[in-house]
């Protein structure tokens, strides 16, 4: 399949209302749409990524007019949330509307709904003639793709078209809360952080599996994710680590003496902006291991943290 990279969001959108499978920027990470409308197009994007059938997609939508498309019963917790956080990265997991196709949700009854704050990402949504399903584009179990050429690099000739944007402010997968609940729990955490979500809401629990342990209740989550070809591993900053050439660092303080290729962030934001880029950059310098700093459990730290323990294969 010929992939068309265009720096259009019209003619990227055109394609999809077509029936096509269309990469576009967003501020998380890039992500791989077809429309709700197109089960021939979701049934693609499953194949393109190598993802599980089991695993479901994020359904994106342009306003907030949309979401009754998409999901049925919008608790109050979840109307506080959408007023306080949409446009922006988090993902609300609701009942779906019947119109959504069982496909796209792995055939659970709720669905997770984003509405992405980007201009492009907006600018592409508001031509699509509906809600658009999107998991992050990249190959499943690869780091998820936060520039243009990062998608290209996976999925040229897999997808039909690559809208060309900016590289993803944020860089990391937005916060899932799951709303379905009687009380909402936090599925996976990203830039909008517990500490945010609480001042919104005190009753937010965490998800075991989130937080370390146990069984994930968001299906995704149960796949191996983020992982490079290099080993990834986790370190403190107070540990002396063995370098050598074919060692990477990425993390706040440092460098450690004698690694090949290292990345030290200003703060947790760039951390998470660049980590999965780093990661991308290691395999093609065919760096072996990469250590990690580990941030704190709080902030954005806990979404860098479960990040890295995910790639690291702890859990
Ligand atoms: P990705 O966009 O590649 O990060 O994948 C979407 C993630 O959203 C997956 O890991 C899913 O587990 C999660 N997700 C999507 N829909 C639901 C849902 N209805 N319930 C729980 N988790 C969901
Ligand atoms: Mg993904």
């Amino acid at each position: 399949m010929q992939t068309t990279l265009t720096d259009s969001a019209e003619v990227a959108a055109d394609l999809l209302n077509s029936g096509g499978v269309v990469a576009f920027p967003t501020e998380t990470v890039y992500g791989l749409g077809a429309g709700i409308c197109h089960p021939e197009a979701i049934r693609k994007v499953f194949q393109a990524k190598g993802r599980p059938g089991d695993n479901p997609l994020i359904v994106h939508i342009y306003s907030i007019e949309q979401l009754a498309l998409v999901a049925d019963e919008i608790s109050t917790d979840a109307r506080l949330l959408i007023e306080r956080f949409f446009p922006g990265p988090l993902t609300l997991v609701l009942k779906k509307n019947p119109h959504i196709p069982y496909s796209v949700t792995a055939g659970l009854e709720t669905v997770g709904v984003r509405c992405p704050a980007n201009p492009v990402a907006r600018e592409f949504l508001s031509h699509c003639t509906c809600p658009v399903a999107a998991p992050s584009a990249n190959l499943s179990g690869l780091p998820s793709a936060t520039s243009w050429e990062a998608v290209y690099e996976d999925l040229n000739g897999k997808i039909d078209a690559l809208l060309r944007g900016k590289p993803s402010t944020i860089g990391l997968e937005s916060t899932i809360v799951d709303c379905s609940t009687s009380i909402p729990v936090l599925l996976r955490a990203g830039a909008i952080t517990l500490e945010q979500l609480h001042s919104v809401l005190p009753e937010i629990t965490v998800n075991p599996a989130s937080d370390e342990q146990e069984t994930p209740k968001s299906p995704g989550l149960k796949y191996p994710h983020y992982a490079p070809k290099a080993s990834i591993i986790p370190c403190r900053t107070d540990e002396t680590i063995p370098t050598g050439p074919s060692s990477a660092f990425i993390g706040l303080s440092g460098p450690p003496e004698g690694v090949a290729l290292f990345k030290i962030c200003r703060n947790l934001e760039e951390y998470g902006r660049e980590l999965f880029s780093f990661f991308r950059q290691c395999d093609a310098q065919g760096i072996n291991r990469i250590y990690c700093e580990l941030p704190a459990n709080s902030g954005i730290g806990r979404a860098i943290r479960d990040r890295v323990l995910r790639a690291s294969g702890s859990h």
